[in-house]
């Protein structure tokens, strides 16, 4: 059984880096085989057709797509509480056949996604049509993403007093970043997570954009979430590390919650101090070429 689970509380949300670890197993799992098994239970046809086969499994930022040759796309997102499982036939499933919200068998394996908040079967239209699918910034897991775009979006997507903390989870700036990428490039950059973003340098937006796309394609192929080089698969910074000493000066690790969905946010006092009022001054005109997108 390959799982590819929810993190526990208060970890979050799975980021990029799991989704695409997931379309990868599912698609050694299902790609170009016929469907056996559909099951969709909460869904009302068209569903995708037994017989049909699995053509295309793609990770988008955290959002996942499988495609069948029918011309149907079954979209789900995990958010916090889903996860997907991959079981060889006959296989015992891991968690209870009532939180099956997906059910796609071919001849050698059966996937189950369980307890995902979203799922949905688009036609290729309603694909290319989708408001939150569309909207999406470039995905950070994908090694030919572009970061002027994605810097650019960061500029445009400012709303009046917010956070840098926030925007790097805004998926419509790019995709991919989670909690923990988030609170350790704030780290690496020496950024308190409440920084106003108009207090960010463009260079360093930018900067920002590429540690996360850095760490989140380092990532991709591990067991276990790594953001400091050199140390033990699962050493992180900051993120879950609340009381816990600084990897770098000492300092108890400080948690709190910020922006409208109250995520938790880990820091250190001394290497990220608070937002100053001098850090807080306009940010210099951008350099040509630096990304720009700021206005
Ligand atoms: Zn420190």
């Amino acid at each position: 059984m390959i799982a590819v689970d929810e993190a526990p509380y208060p970890l979050g949300m799975p980021e990029g880096d799991t989704i695409h670890r997931a379309a990868a197993a599912l698609r050694r799992g299902l790609l170009g085989r016929e469907l056996t098994r559909v099951e969709l239970p909460r869904l009302r046809p068209p569903l995708p057709a037994i017989g049909a086969s699995i053509q295309r499994i793609e990770a988008r930022g955290k959002h996942l797509l499988i495609g069948s040759s029918d011309g149907l796309i079954v979209h789900t997102h995990l958010r916090m509480t889903g996860s997907w499982h991959l079981y060889r036939p006959g296989e015992p499933w891991r968690k209870s056949a009532r939180a099956a919200r997906v059910v796609l068998g071919v001849d050698t394996a059966t996937a189950v996604c369980f307890s995902a908040p979203i799922v949905e079967v688009l036609d290729r239209r309603a694909l290319r049509r989708h408001p939150t699918l569309r909207a999406l910034g470039p995905d950070l897991c994908d090694p030919t993403a572009d970061l002027d775009e994605a810097t650019a979006r960061l500029g445009r997507l400012i709303e009046g007093a917010r956070t840098i903390g926030e925007a790097l989870l805004d998926q419509r700036v790019a995709c991919g970043v989670g909690n923990v990428y988030r609170c350790d490039v704030l780290f690496l950059h020496g950024l308190h997570p409440a920084t106003p973003v108009r207090a960010v340098e463009v260079t360093t937006r930018r900067s920002l954009l590429a540690t996360s796309a850095e760490l989140l394609q380092a990532n991709l192929d591990g067991e276990m979430r790594t953001t400091v080089p050199g140390s033990p698969a699962g050493t992180l910074w900051v993120h879950g590390r609340r009381g816990e000493p600084c990897r770098r000066c000492g300092t108890p690790i400080e948690i709190d919650r910020l922006g409208e969905h109250a995520r938790y946010v880990y820091w250190c006092p001394v290497c990220q101090p608070g937002p100053t009022e001098a850090s807080v001054r306009p940010p210099a005109p951008p350099a040509p070429g630096a990304g720009g997108g700021d206005a």
